[in-house]
């Protein structure tokens, strides 16, 4: 799917997700654009004495639930579309897990591998200084995203505190733990992830030994993810990043290929002891091939629009968990689940993140940080809690586990939006 049509699918899934939960014409009309959308263009001064210009971008999609919310990404393919479609992903997301945020994103249209280190500071910096205005503690909360990190947040918050000449550090989460980050905001996307599979695991009665997993994407979502997954026992038989992937039958050690990858920028198929690291037998498989691998588990940890229409019929696994935002187009969905293919949802299983980010921006504003016992623990509590959820209203009503998220998320929103006065109230003078 190209990324001109990605907000386009989000929409038509909340309107198809709405008519089955019998939601609000005015509530699905309010959903139907952003709030707000800021584009700039971004002047970096490049090392070689050069000045380029990028284009960023942060969409505030809905904020009747609160501020709003939602990570930055630094990617080429970074468009207006595909940001205002991640912001209303995190709207539906904060509204499930009954968070007071609304959603946002943002992002800035660059390759930042080509960018050296002092570069990527002055565009995160410029990124600030045109948003400055667009966001805030109790406006709009940046975050982390694809190819962005604590250090860029860092740079981010020190920017936005020099503009405002006040300390702010709730303006972002995701930030490094000296400069007011939460302990456990690292590993929360791929711990939250992990949750949600330990509880359906638990509800279809399975037995993680031996289980096989492939895993698409190798950041920092998907090494925490099967990390987590390893120490339960699952195999991780396959796993990729943006250049193709590695498969063995017997399985990756995950931090073993996470320090090779820190070490060596590349995908190796290691085993290591202390720093002593040996090549295991594997062979090398392209992203198409591993999200057609025959396991029992299939973790989109990458992009969206991987699974479309033209490939939807390669996909062989029985249970798919997106970790990565929009993964599946809608049209592809509908194929997966006539064959009765089961899919936790994003706006579940990636949720973690968001939820420990709200932990920070709550631990920032109140200036008393929690322990990582305390951070992990909330957190099981809310992932446990939206699960549960949604696996309920989709046992009670014979639907899917997405449009029984979609149901949870979008009623909570319902309710926010009406207590301000529906058209029948103001038609009828109901007093
Ligand atoms: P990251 O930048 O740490 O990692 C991205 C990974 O994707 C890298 O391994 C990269 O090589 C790989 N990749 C990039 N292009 C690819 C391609 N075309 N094919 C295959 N792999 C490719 O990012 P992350 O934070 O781990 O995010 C991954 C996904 O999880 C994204 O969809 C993101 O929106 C979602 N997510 C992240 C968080 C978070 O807290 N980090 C929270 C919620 C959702």
């Amino acid at each position: 799917m190209t990324t001109t049509d990605v907000f386009e699918d989000a929409l038509k899934r909340v309107r198809q997700l709405s008519a089955n939960a019998s939601i609000e014409q005015e509530v699905v009309e309010s959903l139907m654009q952003p709030k707000a959308l800021l584009k700039a263009s971004l002047p970096v001064r490049m090392d070689d004495g050069s000045t380029r210009y990028f284009t960023g971008y942060r969409c505030r999609y809905n904020d009747i639930l609160g501020p709003t919310k939602g990570g930055v990404r630094y990617h080429p393919q970074v468009s207006q579309a595909e940001v205002q479609a991640l912001a209303l992903w995190m709207t539906i997301k904060c509204a499930l897990l009954g968070l007071p945020f609304g959603g946002s994103k943002g992002g800035v249209n660059v390759q930042p591998k080509e960018l050296s280190p002092m570069e990527l500071e002055r565009l995160s910096r410029a990124y600030v200084r045109a948003m400055a205005d667009f966001i805030g503690p109790d406006v709009d909360i940046p975050a982390p995203d694809v190819y962005t990190n604590a250090r860029i947040m860092g740079w981010m918050m020190d920017e936005y505190e020099a503009i405002k000449r006040v300390r702010v550090p709730a303006v972002i989460t995701g930030k490094p733990i000296p400069l007011g980050g939460s302990l456990g905001r690292d590993e929360a996307t791929g711990r939250g992830a992990y949750l949600c599979i330990r509880q359906l695991a638990a509800k279809r009665g399975w037995q993680p030994e031996g289980m096989r997993v492939a895993i698409q994407g190798f950041g920092n979502a998907a090494h925490h993810l099967g990390r987590l997954l390893q120490q339960q026992g699952y195999r991780i038989v396959a796993i990729s990043d943006s250049k193709g992937g590695i498969f063995s039958e017997q399985g990756f050690d995950i931090d073993s290929l996470w320090a090779e990858k820190q070490a060596s920028r590349k995908m190796r198929a290691v085993y290591c002891e202390q720093s002593v690291c040996q090549l295991i037998e594997h062979r090398e498989i392209s992203n198409d091939e591993l999200l057609a691998l025959d396991v029992d588990l299939l973790i989109p940890a990458a992009l969206e629009g991987v699974i479309t229409a033209a490939n939807v019929d390669s996909i062989r696994a029985k249970t798919i968990i997106e970790v990565a935002n929009g993964p599946i187009e809608t049209d592809a969905e509908v194929v997966l689940e006539a064959r009765g293919v089961s899919i936790v949802p994003d706006v579940l299983a990636n949720a973690g993140g968001v939820t420990v980010s709200y932990f920070e921006w709550v631990q920032n504003r109140s200036g008393y940080p929690w322990t990582l016992e305390q951070v992990r623990e909330r957190l099981e509590q809310y992932m446990q809690q939206a699960f549960e959820r949604v696996w309920q209203v989709a046992e009670a009503d014979s639907i899917s586990l997405r449009s029984a998220a979609y149901t949870s998320a979008l009623q909570r929103i319902s309710q926010a939006t009406t207590a301000h006065g529906t058209r029948e109230y103001f038609s009828n003078g109901d007093k």
